[in-house]
């Protein structure tokens, strides 16, 4: 069963409003984290799985909380990382417009 998902304002701006869950008490939405998220992460492999189409990006702030992460600390848990491929794949069934492979480099996300 999928996380009930709402909608609650950033906390930083205050301005716009994040599709969050209860879990993430403090969402912050796209344009405030696109700064972090244009920041480069030295570790090819975590290099290669964060290279999504920015629209998941856009559209889930788990995704932008794993990468920033990647790119802070140049390291990500197992668990991180099944956790965002997964969640990758779930969005990209939710919007198949997403999955076309021209905009996946790596067909083992799918
Ligand atoms: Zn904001």
């Amino acid at each position: 069963m999928p996380r009930p998902r709402f909608k609650q304002k950033c906390v930083r701006c205050r301005r716009n409003f994040v599709l969050t869950t209860t879990r993430n008490r403090f969402p912050v939405c796209y344009d405030c984290q696109k700064g972090q998220l244009a920041g480069k992460i030295r570790d090819p492999e975590l290099s290669k799985l964060c290279d999504i189409p920015e629209d998941l990006y856009r559209m889930d702030p788990f995704l932008r909380d794993i990468k920033i992460k990647a790119i802070n600390q140049n390291s990500l848990t197992e668990k991180q990382i099944e956790a965002f491929k997964k969640t990758v794949r779930r969005l990209l069934s939710e919007k198949p417009s997403l999955s076309d492979p021209e905009m996946v480099d790596d067909p083992s996300l799918l």
